[in-house]
């Protein structure tokens, strides 16, 4: 559905178009009619799906004339790093349309702190915070909520998980009872559902089905230390000599030029991708891949979305991806009608959380394993470690297709206290 259909305002539509997003996502095309109306809605959707977009867009519709700015929306998230991400959002694709924005969340300074007293003072039309923050700025008295007409709890399963139940009770008792209230989970547990018989009114419900893993793909793990990773690495492509192309995906660039140096001392064909290679040489590098002159290619998670290539004989997820959706669509480069694929992910301790996370998403227990006996004793699994991960979107990096710098934002956010940044942040890896 194209973005026109869904009666935005122009200077919306125009943001969106310089995002980069041609036609509208499915959470994107329920949900945006739904919260124009007024409606309050349950939506049962993951990161990657465009779902921030689909709360934020109708928002920034309906604040865009509004005269005076009070906390007129609050977004309230489990993470300072979706807080951050949310916002950048916001920054984006309220570029065209004076429509103000701040993030709040813990960890700061003195100064930070000050900053956000004044925004939540003075009025500012979205609010993104985390339940902590944003309950200690409201026990201090200041913040103008009495007019606040949107509430949006994101990644609510993840605030239960979290333990933000009460917090979040303490923060919905200062808000008026008068207000459209929206819920986004990706999953929808007795506790959300609960949650949202007691704080909306009459939802209308969407949900999103999560795509899963193609049955030909052989998943597995290793449960490990950091520094066993490259041993088993080393061990996998030993054992299957007849694996000409094979895909290494890690989080930072740092490491992959680790890995790749670790590899080829070992005598491996590995070449590294990443945000360090001019795009002339990325393309080299690729094309030497596709045509197997490079048996291992090691890329940042960033890179992931970028490399079109299918037909592998093995991915391997040397750190666990962020969300189920880049999971899901790392492994199916393996899956061949006619062959088999294997996907291997390693995990360390602090990474069990978001495995069992994206365990529980695809409705799939896959096999864990111990590392070679001779690299020695791996972790034990826990499933409830805390290692979840903070940030299950894509890595705080900004989400706009397009970088344009070239218009201040100066005007156009009010009242967030804080320079303005363009409206997409650059991607880095
Ligand atoms: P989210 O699920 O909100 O974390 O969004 C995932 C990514 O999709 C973000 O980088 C967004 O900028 C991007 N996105 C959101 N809506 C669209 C769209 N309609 N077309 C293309 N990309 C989109």
């Amino acid at each position: 559905m194209k973005f026109t259909e869904l009666k935005l305002d122009e200077r919306v539509l125009e943001a969106i178009s310089f995002m980069g997003f041609e036609k509208a996502t499915p959470i994107q095309e329920q949900a945006i009619p739904i919260v124009l109306e007024g409606g309050d809605l349950i939506a049962c959707a993951q990161t990657g799906t465009g779902k921030t977009a689909a709360f934020v867009l109708p928002l920034i519709h309906k604040l865009i004339d509004k005269e005076e700015a009070n906390v007129d929306a609050l977004i309230i998230v489990p993470t300072r790093e979706l807080a951050v991400q949310i916002e950048q959002q916001i920054q984006g694709l309220a570029y065209f349309a004076p429509v103000s924005s701040i993030a709040i969340y813990g960890g700061g300074d003195g100064v930070d702190f000050q900053q956000q007293k004044r925004a939540l003072t003075k009025g500012t039309n979205i609010v993104v915070a985390t339940p902590g923050k944003l309950l200690s700025h409201l026990n201090l008295g200041y913040v103008k909520v009495q007019n606040l007409k949107h509430l949006i709890l994101d990644e609510a399963d993840r605030m239960l998980d979290m333990g933000f139940i009460e917090d979040l009770s303490s923060i919905i008792n200062y808000l008026p009872k008068d207000r459209q209230t929206l819920m986004f989970s990706a999953t929808m547990p007795p506790s959300i559902r609960k949650l949202a018989k007691d704080i909306l009114t009459d939802p209308k419900e969407v949900s999103l089905a999560i795509s899963k893993p193609a049955a030909g793909v052989d998943q597995k793990v290793y449960l490990s230390f950091d520094e066993q990773k490259v041993g088993i690495l080393a061990h996998l492509l030993k054992n299957r000599p007849d694996y000409d192309s094979v895909i290494v995906f890690t989080s930072t660039k740092s490491k992959v030029t680790e890995i790749v140096s670790a590899l080829k001392k070992q005598g491996f064909k590995a070449r590294g991708i990443s945000s360090m290679l001019v795009q002339a040489e990325r393309e080299e590098v690729l094309r030497m891949f596709r045509a197997r002159r490079i048996r291992v290619l090691v890329a940042t998670d960033v890179m992931s979305r970028g490399i079109d290539i299918k037909d592998l004989n093995m991915v391997v997820n040397y750190d666990v991806p962020n969300d189920a959706e880049d999971y899901v669509h790392r492994i199916g480069r393996t899956a061949r009608v006619d062959a088999k694929g294997e996907a291997v992910t390693f995990i360390s301790p602090k990474e069990m959380g978001k495995f069992a996370r994206i365990e529980s998403l695809i409705e799939m227990s896959i096999e864990k394993l111990a590392p070679p006996e001779e690299l020695g004793k791996g972790p034990e699994w826990r499933a409830n470690s805390s290692g979840g991960g903070g940030n299950r979107g894509r890595g705080g990096q900004g989400d706009g297709k397009r970088n344009f710098k070239s218009k201040s934002n100066q005007n156009r956010n009010r009242g967030n206290g804080r320079p303005n940044r363009g409206p997409s942040g650059e991607k880095k890896d």
